[in-house]
């Protein structure tokens, strides 16, 4: 028995993918005479990486970061092979092995990484340098060792800890990386993500690697005016009822109704990545009417207030309220969180 056509998901991410290339040209143009490319990683920060390198692919960007090597099957048949470079960098034999049998770019992190991409025959790979992050990366009084002057180095990366905020360790990085650079053979060189590329032309370099700001987060006052939303999270009703005054609403009745009113159940909840910080403070849409969420945020549903609204019926959609910058402030989550969390029930 063949397994009948799913019906449409009742969770949609709608992605303005004009907004989504229009941000990378814009990066790309504040990057000066640096190229930008673009941080697919953790599935285009939960967007879908193989849409979102396509779109990005058709504006013109031509380097992809992902982290884990797993992550590359989702963008070959999107992109070049050689458009792909992998930041986790080969850890085994078998990540060095990979990389060279599927042509995409290793960047080496460690002496270790180092001696395994050379014994596994080597070639042009990248090289992170860490400036003072402490997180990955080949520290400065590693750069001189035999093991790095064997490699055949195209960009010389470093990635910037507070880029977002403005600390003397910006200064510091930069320097450092700077040092990197007159020490390490290479041909090219990369330093800032989305907030680092509003530090100015010395941080530009040849390549920048913007993540956030193309998916419509502002990192950086800098960036609020030049960056436009992508992504609207969308769910459909589920149930619409009329409830008395005194009544209580989801879990815990944590919201008892004032007056009879009307409210709605949307096919939305914390599986999804809406998290119960959303529980009485989250806004949800209909043609841009307010319909505040009401109690308690659960696993598969969401409820909210459709005083506003009252003819909309089971089977409509509602928007979620979703700019990045104001859902960070208003939930104390990062925006990098908001976007990552969005599960896999949304239909992209
Ligand atoms: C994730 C990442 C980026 C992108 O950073 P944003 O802050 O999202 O612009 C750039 N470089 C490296 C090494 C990263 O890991």
């Amino acid at each position: 028995m063949t397994l009948p056509e799913l019906p449409p998901a009742s969770l949609r991410l709608t992605i303005d993918r004009d907004a989504l290339a229009g941000n990378w040209r814009t990066l790309n143009q504040l990057s000066g005479s640096a190229q930008a490319g673009a941080a697919v990683k953790a599935n285009a920060y939960g967007l879908g990486a193989a849409s979102v390198a396509a779109v990005l692919a058709g504006a013109g960007c031509s380097r992809f970061y992902v982290a884990h090597w797993q992550e590359v099957t989702s963008l070959l048949g999107q992109v070049e092979p050689s458009t792909i470079v992998v930041l986790h960098g080969p850890s085994t034999a078998a990540e060095a092995a990979f990389a060279r049998g599927a042509g995409v770019r290793p960047v080496i992190n460690t002496l270790r990484q180092a001696q395994l991409w050379i014994e596994a025959g080597g070639g042009t790979c990248d090289l992170m340098v860490d400036t003072g992050i402490n997180r990955i990366g080949l520290p400065m009084d590693a750069l001189g060792d035999p093991a790095v002057a064997a490699l055949e180095i195209d960009v010389l990366h470093s990635h910037l800890a507070a880029a977002d905020e403005a600390t003397p360790l910006n200064m510091l990085q930069l320097q450092r990386w700077n040092a990197a650079r007159q020490v390490v053979q290479h041909r090219r060189a990369s330093l800032a993500n989305s907030a680092g590329i509003m530090l100015g032309a010395d941080y530009h370099g040849n390549l920048t690697r913007p993540g956030l700001a193309l998916y419509g987060g502002v990192p950086c006052a800098a960036l609020s005016p030049h960056i436009r939303q992508v992504v609207t999270p969308q769910a459909a009703l589920l149930q619409v009822r009329d409830i008395t005054a005194g009544e209580g609403v989801g879990y815990n009745a944590t919201f008892v109704a004032p007056q009879s009113m009307r409210i709605g159940v949307v096919s939305l909840g914390y599986a999804d990545g809406y998290l119960r910080v959303w529980s009485g403070k989250g806004m949800l849409r209909s043609m841009g009417r307010a319909l505040p969420v009401i109690g308690r945020v659960s696993m598969d549903m969401t409820i909210v207030d459709l005083t506003a609204a009252p003819e909309l019926a089971e089977g409509d959609w509602l928007d979620v309220d979703y700019a990045l910058p104001e859902a960070a402030a208003a939930s104390s989550l990062s925006q990098y969180e908001l976007l990552t969390l969005l599960g896999l029930r949304f239909a992209r």
